[in-house]
C-alpha cells in the first residue's frame, strides 16, 4: 500500500540502491529498483542501433518492448527484456547513459509509470529512483532524498565497478555522474528534485553503516515498523 511505502530518491551514486536493499531486507519489505526499468528500455534502444536521444523513434519502439521484473530466490530483482534476462547487461556505463537519455522522453516515463505504481499497490515497498516521492508515489509514508558530493559518489561507483572488473577510470566515472546529474535535473518531465515533504540526508562524510542506522531510525519513527 502506498501509505506504507518508502520512497528513496537522489542522484546517481548517492547510495540509494545499497541502502534501499539493506532496509528492505531488514524490515521485510520488497525493494524496487526503478532505475533498472529505464536501463532495460535504454538497452533495447542501444541494441537496436537507434539514437537513444531520438524521442520520436524511441516512442515508436515502445510497442516492441515488453519489460518484466521478478524476484529470484535471494529476493534479488531480475529484469526481463522481451523474455530475455538482462539483469547484468543493464549495468554497463553505456547502459547508464542510454537510461539517462531515454528517461528524459515523456513517452518512456508514461510507459513505465503504472508498472511502478502497481508494485506499491501489491506490496509494501522500498522504491528508489529520481521521481518516486514527487511523481510515482506522492503519498508514500516516508520520502527520503539521499545526496552526496559528485566526487564522493564517483568514488563509490568507481570502487563498485572495479570490484566487478569493469575497466574504467575514476575520471570517466566522475564525468558520467556529472553528465547524468545534468540530464536528470534539467529534463522537462519529472526532473530530479527534492519532494516538499522529503527528509534530506547528505551522505558525503557518512559510512554506509551510519546511513543505514539513520534510515532505520527514521523508518521506525515515521512508519512504526
Ligand atoms: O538509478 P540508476 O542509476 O540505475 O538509474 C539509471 C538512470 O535512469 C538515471 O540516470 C535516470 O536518468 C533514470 N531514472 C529516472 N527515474 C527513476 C529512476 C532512474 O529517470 N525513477
Amino acid at each position: 500500500m502506498e501509505e506504507r511505502s518508502i520512497a528513496i530518491d537522489g542522484p546517481a551514486g548517492a547510495g540509494k540502491s545499497t541502502l534501499a536493499r539493506m532496509t528492505a531486507n531488514h524490515f521485510g519489505l520488497i525493494y524496487v529498483d526503478t532505475g533498472a526499468l529505464y536501463r532495460t528500455v535504454g538497452l533495447f534502444v542501444l541494441e537496436s542501433g537507434r539514437d537513444t536521444k531520438d524521442a520520436k523513434a524511441v516512442a515508436e519502439m515502445l510497442h516492441d518492448i515488453k519489460v518484466d521484473m521478478h524476484y529470484d530466490a535471494d529476493r534479488r530483482q531480475r529484469m526481463l527484456l522481451n523474455g530475455r534476462d538482462v539483469t547484468d547487461l543493464i549495468r554497463t556505463p553505456q547502459a547508464s547513459l542510454a537510461a539517462a537519455d531515454v528517461s528524459a522522453i515523456p513517452a518512456v516515463r508514461a510507459f513505465l509509470l503504472n508498472m511502478q505504481r502497481e508494485m506499491a499497490v501489491r506490496y509494501d515497498v522500498v522504491m528508489d529512483g529520481r521521481d518516486i516521492g514527487t511523481v510515482v508515489l506522492p503519498n508514500a509514508g516516508l520520502k527520503v532524498f539521499l545526496t552526496a558530493s559528485p566526487e564522493a559518489r564517483a568514488r563509490r561507483r568507481y570502487e563498485e565497478l572495479a570490484a566487478q572488473n569493469v575497466s574504467i577510470t575514476f575520471d570517466e566515472v566522475l564525468h558520467d555522474i556529472i553528465l547524468r546529474d545534468k540530464s536528470d535535473t534539467q529534463r522537462a518531465v519529472a526532473p530530479l528534485r527534492v519532494a516538499d515533504d522529503a527528509v534530506v540526508l547528505d551522505t558525503t562524510d557518512m559510512s554506509l553503516n551510519e546511513c543505514f542506522l539513520w534510515l532505520c531510525n527514521i523508518i521506525e519513527e515515521r512508519l512504526g515498523l
